[in-house]
This record gives structure tokens, C-alpha cells and sequence, in this order.
């Protein structure tokens, strides 16, 4: 499996049929369970243990989707290994009146990663091309109507690539995952979270009236990862049919981002040895 085959880097019409929603058939199931997930699993611990060593880098993992394509389950999986200490989730709702009374990525910059952090947005500054362009929010948005024109969506792309360059720039890896799943089985998932008592708590019926927009939706996510997929904040379009697939891929794809990075434990200075060597015959003497 190569993670290329599911990047979007931008230059290119994106047609969102063109990618599967099912996993690669090469590959099987229980071999992913057994051995490659609790592989690459282990793998990004260690990584992430030199991230956090070295203290420099930070890693931005955004994830978006339609309702029930296995975010949270993605979360849970992916980062079952890693330490929760240089690890934080942040999930974007609809946004507050403080957020409403401050531009779109207002709310985005207080939540980045720090320096030697893995930082993960469920959901993020995206929606304010996707949810805020499907039903058209702007209109009756605070933003001065003077700015609202036809061309605002073209900006934001441009705004929004502007600033992951800058985050780049500064020493914050971003990589974004779209995790598409079908509108079947969408159905038949928030079918089971009406059938199965137990997962009622995760039915909400504004998710069916999201669901009528599909199409729009759709429109939507193709022209952000065509106007926002870069070389260096790439997209990825994840097959979420199967979560078991999903969850593979998206560890690979964040297995790769924390290679490129490729944190280093830092190597004391001489004086800095010295003082251990020091140290070291205090300890020895005290025995
Ligand atoms: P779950 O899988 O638990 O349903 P979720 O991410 O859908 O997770 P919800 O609380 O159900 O969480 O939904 C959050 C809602 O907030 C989504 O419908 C999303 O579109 C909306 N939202 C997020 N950001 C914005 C924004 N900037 N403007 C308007 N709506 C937003
Ligand atoms: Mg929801």
C-alpha cells in the first residue's frame, strides 16, 4: 500500500467518485489487526517520544467527514499507543458568540499544537468552507456584508493556504485527512445508532438533515482539496467503508509525517555532561 495513492497536493479537478470508500483488497483484514496496526502503533510512540524530546516540531493532524464516518474511532484507535502528555484532541463545534465575534481562525490558533505536541482537530477551520458554504452562513454571519461577495470562498482557500504555509514555515507539520465514507453506508450506520440501544446516544437528528445536502457537501469537499491540498499540507482522501482500513491508513499517513519530521532526542552539550558526570559521583558517594 502506498500512501501517495490517496494524497491530494492541489493543480488538479478532484472528483470525489473517482475515489474509492472501501478498503485496498490487497490487503487482509486480520493481518492489519494482528500485526500492522499494533506495529505502526509502536512505531509512533517512538517517534513521538523524540518529538517531545526534542521539543522543536509539532505535528497537526486535521480530520474531517461527514456524520458517522468513524472520527472519533479513528482517534481512539491511532493514538491508542501515544502519550497522552504531548498529545491533544480538539473538537470544533458551532462556533460560541465569543468565536462568532473574532475572525474564522481566531479560535484555530488557540487551539495549535505546541512545540513537541501532536495536536488533533476533530473537525477545524475547514468547516468554515464546508458546513458555512452548504447552507450558506456567511449571509448571516457578523463578518461586514461589504466582504461577503461571490469571490469570499476563493478567498478563504487562499487564506486558509496562506496560513498552514506559515504554520509550516514555523516548524508545524499539517496534514489533513478526509475520511469519505459512502452514502450508504452512512444510512446504514446511523440505521444501527437508532436500532442498537446502546449507540443511540450518538444519534443526532440534525445528522439527517446534513445528510439531505449530501450532493452540496460533496461539491464542497471537492473544491476545498482541489483550492487547499498542498505539497507540504497535503490532503488525503481515506476509503472509511471499512474502519478497519480507515484506521490502518490514517497511521501509516501520520507514521510517514512523523518520519519526515524525524525528531531527534537531543545530545546534551559538553558542559551539560560534565555537570551528569558530577551529579553521577554525588549519587555514587551517597550510597
Ligand atoms: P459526532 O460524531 O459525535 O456527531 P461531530 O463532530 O459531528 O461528532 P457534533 O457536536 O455532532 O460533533 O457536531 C458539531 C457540529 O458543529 C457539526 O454539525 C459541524 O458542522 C458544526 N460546526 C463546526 N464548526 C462550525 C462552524 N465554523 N460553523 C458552523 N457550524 C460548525
Ligand atoms: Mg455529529
Amino acid at each position: 500500500m502506498d500512501i501517495k495513492d490517496y494524497r491530494v497536493t492541489g493543480g488538479a479537478k478532484v472528483n470525489l467518485e473517482s475515489f474509492s470508500t472501501r478498503a485496498d483488497k490487497s490487503i487482509e483484514k486480520d493481518d492489519i489487526r494482528n500485526k500492522l496496526m499494533p506495529q505502526n502503533i509502536e512505531k509512533m510512540a517512538e517517534l513521538q517520544e523524540k518529538l517531545y524530546a526534542e521539543n522543536q516540531h509539532a505535528l497537526l493532524i486535521v480530520l474531517q467527514a461527514m456524520d458517522a464516518a468513524g472520527k472519533d474511532g479513528v482517534i481512539r484507535h491511532v493514538m491508542s499507543g501515544l502519550n497522552p502528555q504531548g498529545t491533544q484532541v480538539v473538537s470544533f463545534k458551532v462556533p460560541s458568540s465569543e468565536e462568532n465575534d473574532h475572525d474564522y481562525l481566531w479560535r484555530i490558533n488557540k487551539a495549535l499544537p505546541r512545540r513537541g505536541e501532536i495536536g488533533i482537530f476533530n473537525r477545524s477551520h475547514y468547516e468554515d468552507v464546508l458546513v458555512t458554504r452548504v447552507h450558506d452562513l456567511v449571509k448571516t454571519s457578523q463578518i461586514p456584508p461589504e466582504l461577503v461577495t461571490d469571490s469570499i470562498w476563493d478567498t478563504r482557500y487562499r487564506q486558509i493556504r496562506d496560513f498552514e504555509k506559515y504554520l509550516t514555515e514555523n516548524g508545524t507539520k499539517v496534514i489533513k485527512i478526509f475520511l469519505h465514507v459512502s452514502k450508504e453506508e452512512q444510512r446504514q450506520r446511523l440505521l444501527d445508532r437508532i436500532n442498537e440501544p446502546d449507540k443511540n446516544w450518538k444519534f443526532s437528528s440534525g445528522d439527517i438533515q446534513e445528510r439531505r445536502h449530501w450532493n452540496q457537501y460533496m461539491s464542497a469537499y471537492e473544491q476545498m482539496l482541489e483550492n487547499t491540498g498542498t505539497k507540504d499540507a497535503p490532503w488525503f482522501v481515506v476509503p472509511a467503508d471499512n474502519k478497519w482500513f480507515a484506521r490502518y491508513l490514517v497511521s501509516e499517513i501520520v507514521l510517514e509525517a512523523l518520519r519526515e519530521i524525524d525528531p531527534r532526542i537531543p545530545e546534551l552539550p559538553e558542559s551539560e555532561k560534565a555537570k551528569l558526570e558530577e551529579c553521577r559521583r554525588i549519587l555514587q558517594e551517597d550510597a
